[in-house]
């Protein structure tokens, strides 16, 4: 980060002023299909001392319910909370909801769209290979259960809560040159394919999967982060929150939720022609 960018202005165009609107009024008029796609904590909700008390401000839920409705654009919540969590805090007739920066995927209710994108052959049989070796590895402690889903393998060790040193050993050594992260819960240690745990990853296959020409995508975080550093040509990417004080590979910028929501609402006043190609 700069030591002197306290000194400058931020170099990142404002997305509510004229040279900000550039960047999405016309790709959001002229696409055929668009998403919005948006993070939750800190960009649609403030933050708040108590998480589980986080909402979405009124007004972005308002201006996100109707976009949806908008023929050719779809909307995605893409958070790192699980979708249980993400679903009841935020809800949205026809959104997607991306949990578990990504690796949970909801697709909007009644759309007919399968449930989960991450059976992909090849990742399933990279986590193939690593379950397989982590059972040979555990063989002798019948308590152990070795979960293996699409896109990660679990190792519960609840029933044997005094074999965590030895579970987290094997689990760091299973990881080493192995495409995945390790992620640790309640007697509990999961092995997370990369593809599966990264909101850029996530958001790009869901912006192939719905044949996006053009998509904007706001988030606050260091995980907003990696959809950011995609440089993806489809992708306006927007950072929540000052670029003077952090830096960010987002391309343009708005301050803070009650901004978001200014901008959402500003997206639903720019008229898009009826495309009978898009839904
Ligand atoms: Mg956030």
């Amino acid at each position: 980060m700069p030591a002197d960018s306290a000194n400058q202005p931020p170099s990142l165009p404002h997305l509510l002023t004229a040279q900000g609107r550039q960047l999405w009024r016309e790709p959001f008029q002229r696409a055929a299909r668009v998403l919005i796609a948006t993070d939750f904590d800190g960009t649609l909700a403030p933050i708040v001392a108590q998480p589980d008390q986080a909402r979405a401000l009124p007004q972005s839920r308002a201006a996100l319910q109707r976009l949806a409705k908008l023929p050719g654009v779809s909307v995605a919540v893409v958070s790192g909370r699980s979708l249980v969590d993400l679903v009841r805090m935020c809800p949205l007739d026809r959104a997607w909801y991306l949990g578990g920066h990504g690796s949970e995927v909801q697709p909007p209710m009644g759309s007919g769209v399968p449930q989960a994108w991450g059976e992909m052959p090849a990742t399933a049989a990279e986590i193939s290979v690593l379950a397989q070796r982590i059972r040979q590895q555990v063989a002798g402690w019948p308590e152990i259960f070795v979960e293996e889903k699409p896109w990660s393998v679990a190792v519960h060790y609840r029933r044997r809560p005094e074999l965590e040193p030895q579970v987290q050993a094997l689990a760091r050594e299973a990881a080493q040159g192995a495409p995945v992260r390790l992620l640790e819960g309640k007697c509990l240690v999961e092995l997370m394919h990369r593809s599966y745990y990264n909101k850029g990853t996530a958001l790009q296959q869901l912006i192939n999967e719905l044949q996006c020409d053009w998509a904007m995508f706001l988030g606050d975080d260091t995980t907003d982060e990696d959809v950011f550093a995609l440089r993806d040509p489809r992708i306006l990417g927007v950072f929540v929150g000052n670029p003077q004080t952090r830096s960010t590979a987002a391309q343009c910028w708005v301050l803070n939720p009650r901004e978001v929501g200014a901008l959402l609402l500003e997206l639903l006043g720019v008229p898009r022609p009826e495309l009978s190609a898009a839904r």
